[in-house]
C-alpha cells in the first residue's frame, strides 16, 4: 500500500509533531487524488507523500463543505481539487478531531470564508498548549483564527446540497473529540482516525482516547452501515464494511491479548518482550504504529497507567 511507505515519518506526523513537520516537509511533490463516491460527494487523498488525513467533499448548488483539511501547505491543492468538482469557495469545514494533520488548514480556509465546525473538545484541545509525554513534545495552542467557530456536544446536521450530513460525536475512541460524519443519502461516512484502513491505529490516550471506545466506535458504524456503504478512513484507502469489520476484529483480539497480559501479573515491558502481536505484525504493523507501541497504548487505556 502506497501509504505504508511513509511509516516512521507518519508516526511523527500523525502525532503531536505534525505541526512542526508541516513546516519542514516539502509538500511540493504531493498531489491529491479525487475519487467520486456519489453525485455531489468525493474523497481526496494525498499521493506522493504524507498530505495529512483523508478529506470528504460535499459539493453542489449550495456550495462546498469539506471534512478535515490536512496542513496549511496543502490548502491551495485542496482548493484546486474542490474547484475542479464545483465552482466556489469552501463554505464549511468539519473537523473529525483535533490532531494537526486533520485541522492544519483551518486558518487559511477560515480566512477564505469557511465556517469551521467541530466537537467542543476539538476547540478546547486546540486552544491550549499541550505536552505529550508519549512523544516528549509540546503542541502549541492553535491561533485563534484556526479554532472551530461552531461547536457541538452530541452532534448536529448540515442540510446541504440535498444531502443530510449527520455529524455524530462518539464516546472517547482515538481522542475525546471524535466525530463520524455521515452522508446519509450517499450512504457514506468519514470516520476520522477512529478508523485507519489496514494498519494498527494510534490511540491518543493523552487526549482521552480509549481502546474500548475504539471498538464501540467501529461497532456503531458497522451497525448502521451496509455492504454498499463507502467508508472513508482517517488514513489509508477507501474502505468497505468488510474492511472495517476486519479492523474491529483485530482490535478485539489485541484488547483480549493485552487483558491477559495484565492479568498474568507481568509488567508491560515483560509482556511486550513476549512479542504478543508478532503474528499480526505482518498484516497490520507496517504503518505508523508498531505493535509494541500499540500494546503500550492499549495497556495504558485499560489500566490508566
Ligand atoms: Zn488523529
Amino acid at each position: 500500500m502506497r501509504f505504508r511507505r511513509f511509516g516512521a515519518w507518519v508516526l511523527c506526523a500523525v502525532l503531536v509533531a505534525a505541526a512542526a513537520h508541516a513546516q519542514e516537509q516539502d509538500f511540493s511533490k504531493i498531489t491529491l487524488k479525487t475519487t467520486e463516491l456519489a453525485p455531489g460527494l468525493a474523497m481526496l487523498e494525498g499521493v506522493g507523500g504524507f498530505a495529512g488525513g483523508n478529506i470528504a467533499v460535499s459539493y453542489g448548488a449550495d456550495g462546498t463543505a469539506i471534512v478535515d483539511d490536512q496542513f496549511v501547505p496543502m490548502v491551495p491543492k485542496i482548493d484546486a481539487a474542490v474547484r475542479a468538482l464545483s465552482d466556489g469557495p469552501v463554505r464549511f469545514v468539519i473537523n473529525t478531531h483535533w490532531h494537526p494533520d486533520h485541522v492544519g488548514g483551518n486558518e487559511p480556509l477560515r480566512d477564505g470564508g469557511a465556517v469551521i465546525v467541530a466537537h467542543e473538545n476539538v476547540r478546547k484541545r486546540m486552544s491550549v498548549d499541550a505536552f505529550s509525554k508519549l512523544m516528549n513534545r509540546k503542541v502549541p495552542a492553535a491561533p485563534a483564527a484556526a479554532l472551530p467557530v461552531v461547536t457541538f456536544g452530541d452532534g448536529l446536521v448540515l442540510h446541504w446540497n440535498g444531502e443530510t450530513i449527520r455529524v455524530v460525536h462518539v464516546a472517547p475512541a482515538h481522542t475525546d473529540g471524535d466525530s463520524h460524519i455521515w452522508f446519509e443519502n450517499a450512504n457514506a461516512v468519514h470516520m476520522g482516525d477512529t478508523f485507519v484502513n489496514g494498519i494498527f491505529p494510534f490511540i491518543d490516550v493523552e487526549s482521552g482516547g480509549s481502546i474500548k471506545g475504539f471498538i464501540d466506535s467501529a461497532n456503531r458504524v458497522l451497525t448502521k452501515a451496509n455492504a454498499r456503504t463507502r467508508i472513508i478512513p482517517g488514513h489509508g484507502p477507501l474502505a468497505t464494511h468488510g474492511d472495517l469489520a476486519k479492523f474491529r476484529d483485530m482490535l478485539v483480539d489485541v484488547k483480549g491479548r493485552v487483558e491477559k497480559g495484565i492479568a498474568s501479573g507481568k509488567t508491560l515491558e515483560q509482556f511486550n518482550a513476549t512479542k504478543p502481536l508478532a503474528d499480526l505484525d505482518n498484516e497490520w504493523g507496517d504503518g505508523f504504529m508498531k505493535s509494541d507501541r500499540l500494546v503500550a497504548l492499549v495497556w495504558m487505556s485499560l489500566t490508566g497507567k
